[in-house]
């Protein structure tokens, strides 16, 4: 329940004075539906108005004048301005509208008129003018124009000011809250409270005030960053609390790794000991196991699965997509029935009849393992007693559709995989509520893949070269250019060089791109996993964890638009099979200084762990990893780089407060619970929601 003192900044933003129906969805766009989020909206800049006579006047810079109004000059047609010439003891600035402003100023402007007016100084066929004055008053009120001002961002046809009025406006209705901060702390870093850093945040003097390390913007992310980490420290905490089914290890699941033609890597023998830790422990597991693709995370999926088969329960393994999850049943089904395990897979192409006996064979309980996509948590599934819920890609899915697969049992434990390695301080952020396992270790054997960038001109080499390596039978992916603004745009490219590659290469050029249904996706990837074309002519959709053995060369066109982590992830499709793998970077110089580095580390290394450091140092937080795709949290003032420090003191802070106050019912536990409130971090429902 959102406490009452909150209630005003909860309010709809309909309720400030001049927020109509006209108003209303532009103000929603720039800053969102509530007086809270114009609260928060930080402002990214921030207006000096110099006082000056026209004579000092200077192009580009908005300043304040006191001016007299000469003649009025209406557009001689449709298009033209409305002139208003104006001037002072020095000199002219003519007073310039571009749209529908005439008889309404013409009345209150009249000629002779004296008036304090700012705005951006233009040079305009030699003559210095004004465009949209911000301001027009009577000119013994020049003090009310303020000398600086916030600029906050907008959106088309809402103007700066009324944004800025109705932050003022949204302002007045913030409460004095409690101190939720330990005082020692705030006095230590010496920031103000939690009113007087809204109050500086939405009043910069200058550049610096913008900073995000001000200390009113260090403190508002610290206030952010602590409601996030108590967020997650209650889930995981109600999660460890949550009684679930204690599973041992087994005799089985031991006769299943023997029956493999490997020996498990050190990192998979302790990651597989942390999951059969939680399994045991009569509580329900969340974890998830970070690695880089083939670092065999399956593998240890497949093990515990045994260890629940044994106990005479069922797991499900969910992929993101079909073809991922056939490849999950095809490393499993091998070894699980040679221990005597029936597996089955459920997709969205299952249909009548043969759907209908699979889910009655899921039902009774004849099927110990289940692999499949969101066909899985589908109404109309229901498993006899699902146990363990296996999640591949997890940042595919939303917490919700994990939840439905969860709640397809009772307690079920959760178990992540995550091909996408980040970095130990966003770990916080993102797996906060999960206990986190890492494969910091390649099977053995597995030889890096030979990383080269080249620049474009040397296309025609590189495509010979393909030519000579496909006609050896190797395969490859080449990945087209990302171009953010235009979908269209990428697939066009892509289409150009799937033809250029046929008329070199000859018909066995496959492609495919985000426009394509799923089902063509799939098809052409299928394609190319069972050989039938020998190069794959994709945009970024090309699956993470898709498995081409064969595949041991990858081109990325104009690599420098990629994200380093990006990059390490196209790599990591090729060189699965054993043998020498290439990565071919194309690059259109020059290189910038970033793209130049991103290249280097690339090329330096294939740890992902450490290429994920280096990509949150060169990029910083804001769009690591697509920080959209990876589930990265939204944030409003903190950012994961410059605040880096600051996170990890939230997360002790979180864990201490709920240590000694589980319940948040002290003085401070209250105070924390409006915080929480405040940033409406969902601890409650999300949980709800996850079964
Ligand atoms: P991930 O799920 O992390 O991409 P998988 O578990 O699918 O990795 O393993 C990738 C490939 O490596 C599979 O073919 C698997 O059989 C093999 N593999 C897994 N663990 C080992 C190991 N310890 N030694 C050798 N090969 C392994
Ligand atoms: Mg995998």
């Amino acid at each position: 329940m959102r406490p009452q003192i909150l209630f005003p900044l909860f309010a709809p933003i309909r309720g400030l004075r001049g927020v109509g129906p006209r108003i209303e969805p532009l103000v929603e766009r720039a800053a969102g539906p509530l007086v809270r989020d114009l609260v928060f909206l930080a402002p990214h800049g921030v207006i000096h108005r110099a006082t000056r006579v026209a004579a000092e006047a200077l192009e580009g810079e908005t300043a304040r004048f006191v001016l007299t109004i000469g003649r009025h000059v209406p557009p001689e047609r449709s298009g033209r301005p409305y002139v208003v010439r104006a001037y002072d003891a020095t000199g002219e600035i003519d007073l310039v509208w571009f749209k529908g402003h005439g008889a309404h100023l013409a009345a209150s402007h009249p000629p002779g008129s004296h008036r304090a007016v700012s705005g951006r100084v233009d040079r305009h066929r030699g003559g210095l003018s004004l465009a949209h004055p911000e301001y027009m008053l009577p000119a013994d009120r020049l003090s009310d124009i303020p000398e600086t001002e916030a600029v906050y961002p907008t959106t088309a046809g809402l103007a700066p000011r009324t944004v800025r009025r109705l932050v003022h406006e949204a302002l007045l209705r913030a409460p004095d809250l409690e101190e939720w901060q330990d005082p020692a702390w705030i006095g230590r870093m010496g920031w103000m409270s939690w009113r007087q850093a809204l109050a500086a945040l939405h009043a910069p003097a200058d550049a610096q005030d913008l900073s995000p390390r001000h200390p009113a913007r260090l403190r508002l992310a610290y206030d952010e960053l602590l409601a996030h980490q108590l967020a997650m420290v209650r889930r995981k905490a109600r999660a460890r609390r949550a009684p679930a089914r204690s599973i041992a290890s087994s005799a089985l699941a031991a006769a299943v790794e023997k029956s493999l033609p490997f020996a498990l890597t050190t990192a998979q023998a302790r990651t597989l000991t942390e999951v059969r830790g939680d399994l045991a422990s009569g509580a329900r597991m969340s974890r998830i196991i970070q690695g880089d693709v083939g670092s065999g995370k399956t593998v240890v999926a497949m093990l515990a699965m045994a260890d629940v088969a044994a106990a005479g329960r069922q797991s499900a393994l969910m992929a993101p997509t079909e073809i991922l999850a056939r490849q999950h049943y095809e490393t499993l089904v091998g070894p699980l029935e040679r221990a005597g395990l029936a597996v089955a897979t459920l997709t969205g192409r299952d249909k009548g009849r043969a759907r209908a006996a699979k889910l009655e064979a899921i039902g009774r309980g004849e099927v110990q393992v289940v692999v499949g996509t969101h066909a899985l948590f589908q109404d109309g599934v229901s498993f006899s007693d699902l146990t363990l819920a296996v999640v591949d890609e997890q940042h595919r899915f939303g917490v919700f559709e994990r939840g439905r697969l969860q709640g397809k049992g009772e307690a079920v434990h959760l178990l992540a995989l995550s091909a996408t390695p980040i970095p130990r301080t966003l770990e916080l952020t993102l797996f906060g509520d999960l206990d986190v396992s890492k494969l910091d270790e390649k099977p053995p054997g597995r030889l890096p893949a030979t990383t080269t960038a080249a620049p474009f001109r040397r296309l025609d080499h590189v495509v010979e070269r393909l030519s000579a390596a496909v006609k050896n039978g190797a395969q490859a992916f080449w990945i087209c250019p990302l171009v953010a603004e235009s979908e269209t745009l990428d697939v066009t490219a892509a289409e150009t060089r799937a033809e250029h590659l046929r008329g070199v290469l000859g018909p066995r050029v496959g492609l495919v791109h985000g426009q394509m249904s799923a089902a063509e996706k799939d098809h052409a990837m299928a394609a190319f996993v069972d050989g039938q074309t020998d190069v794959l002519v994709a945009t970024t959709v090309v699956e993470v964890g898709v498995d081409v053995p064969r595949a041991s060369i990858i081109v990325i066109e104009h690599a420098e638009r990629f994200g380093l982590a990006q990059l390490h992830q196209l790599r990591g499709r090729v060189g699965r099979g054993g043998g020498a793998s290439a990565c071919l970077l194309l690059y259109d110089p020059p290189l910038t200084t970033a793209a130049q580095a991103r290249l280097d580390v690339l090329r330096r290394t294939d740890d992902g762990f450490l290429i994920a450091e280096k990509d949150l140092e060169l990029r910083g937080g804001g769009d690591l990893l697509g920080a959209k795709q990876s589930g990265f949290p939204d944030y409003r003032f903190a950012d994961p780089l410059a605040h880096r420090d600051l996170l990890l003191a939230a997360a002790d802070d979180a864990r201490l407060a709920l240590a000694r106050d589980p319940g948040l019912n002290d003085l401070r536990g209250r105070r924390l619970r409006i915080l929480q409130a405040l940033f409406d971090w969902r601890a409650d429902e999300d949980w709800a929601a996850a079964g």
